[in-house]
């Protein structure tokens, strides 16, 4: 049984989605199970749906006529207008309205996961029914009924021993089976495993089928020692080890979702990054390893981070009670610490506002704590540094942070305007 795990870029457009059928046809498409993320920046379109939505704002046929504009070119670069998908696509429209009309929760992250779902709906419908139209037969599965997660919406915790019980029961391994990525089911209603989290989907099969590979195929060669998008020179890694990938998808690392690996750690199960472009290219494949190869300095981007330096008001020092006091409201407020750093009276974090709930956590904090704060700032971190790697970094703007261990520098950077 083997694993692939389309991403939005693969299914962008209707000559993305025939390369999609390509890659399958190249690699065979008996004992299959590909998951499917939402087609090109879906999801982006339904976050901004779902916000005017829930503020109520005029915006909201907008973003709906963006999204069924988005799919119906899609179809029509795919399909005969006869054929039976644009019904199967109208009713995903009809039943995302029903969702809308019927909704009376007013709790964000519950709605968010009702609708954004219907993302990886339509484009799993999508590419299955193009499948099937030039001859290629599958099987497409709702994910909601294999994948069990409890109620943490947004960021729902997976029931692994419901969710492997249940795959091992009803997946046909030798079938080509097309399904959701991103999208789970506490028992009643969808939840979502958070963004970019199709890949995680993956490892989850991966696991429970004791899958004998995953691949995850994308727009680049592999992964690469650093962004393209942001470094001009990057190199292809060949050859990672399953803990070098979670330290730098722990770091932030973009290209593999940071929960996919450590289920294919535990089975040993190999995880393939190939293009989607260049079959004939070996790409990166994630296994039991030393370290990288190459060894080259790897780099790692989160901007839009807030530094935070908390001090107690007291003067007194930043040790056990207090950093734990900070620690507890770091976690009331689903805030995300990508580095600490403490002195005797000053404890700073770096943080990722996900939530939008950092000034909520502010407020909470400073009748006890002086809280300094910069917000906008860059973390960098730099696997396997030396100093030309952080010469280069530091030439980005001042560096408020700097931290540095065997492995790993990090630097916390407040760019040039
Ligand atoms: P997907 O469609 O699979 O979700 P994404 O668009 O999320 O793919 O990720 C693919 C992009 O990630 C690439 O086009 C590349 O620009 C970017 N990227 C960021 N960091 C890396 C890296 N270390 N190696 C390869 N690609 C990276
Ligand atoms: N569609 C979801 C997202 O964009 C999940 C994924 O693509 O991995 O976050
Ligand atoms: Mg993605």
């Amino acid at each position: 049984m083997r694993i692939f795990k389309f991403g939005g870029a693969s299914v962008k457009s209707p000559d993305a989605v025939k390369n999609v059928a390509r890659v399958l046809q190249h690699e065979g498409t008996e004992n299959t199970l590909v998951v499917i993320s939402a087609m090109g920046k879906m999801t982006n379109a339904f976050e901004r749906l779902i916000r005017a939505y829930v503020d109520g704002t005029d915006d909201l046929q907008e973003a709906l006529k963006a999204i069924k504009d988005f799919h119906t070119n899609m179809l029509d670069g795919l399909f005969d207008k006869n054929e039976e998908v644009y019904t199967k696509v109208t009713y995903l429209f009809g039943e995302l309205a029903g969702r809308m009309a019927i909704n009376t929760s007013e709790d964000y992250n519950y709605i968010y996961d009702q609708l954004v779902g219907f993302g990886e709906l339509l484009s799993t419908t999508i590419v299955s029914a193009y499948l099937t139209k030039i001859g290629v037969t599958n099987q497409w599965l709702d994910v909601r009924d294999y994948i069990k997660t409890d109620s943490n919406y947004r960021d729902a915790k997976v029931n692994w021993e419901l969710t492997e019980a249940i795959i091992q029961q009803k997946v046909d391994v030798s079938k080509l089976n097309i399904t959701q990525g991103f999208l789970g089911n506490n028992g009643e209603y969808t939840t979502t495993l958070g963004r970019e989290g199709s890949d995680y989907t993956a490892g989850i099969f991966a696991y429970c089928l004791n899958a004998d590979s995953v691949t995850i195929w994308k727009d680049v060669q592999g992964v690469l020692n650093a962004d393209p998008r942001v470094f001009d020179a990057t190199e292809l890694l060949q050859k990672i080890s399953y803990t070098e990938a979670i330290e730098m998808a722990f770091y932030g690392a973009s290209v593999i979702h940071p929960k996919t690996i450590q289920p294919l750690e535990q089975k040993q199960i190999p995880l393939f990054v190939r293009s989607f472009d260049n079959l004939e290219l070996e790409g990166t494949a994630v296994s039991k390893t030393q370290g990288i190869t190459p060894e080259v300095p790897c780099y790692i981007v989160k901007k839009n981070q807030i530094l935070a330096s908390v001090s107690a008001k007291d003067f007194s020092f930043m040790v056990e009670d207090n950093i734990s006091t900070v620690f507890k409201k770091l976690h009331e407020y689903k805030l995300k610490v990508n580095l600490i750093q403490n002195s005797a009276i000053s404890f700073s974090v770096c943080i990722e506002d996900k939530f939008n709930s950092f000034d909520n956590f502010y407020n909470d904090l400073k009748s006890s704590f002086n809280i300094k704060c910069y917000k906008d700032v860059t973390l960098y971190t730099i696997r396997h540094f030396d100093d030309e790697a952080i010469k280069s970094i530091r030439s980005k703007g001042r560096a408020i942070i700097r931290q540095i261990n065997t492995e790993t520098a990090q630097l916390v950077i407040q760019e040039n305007a």
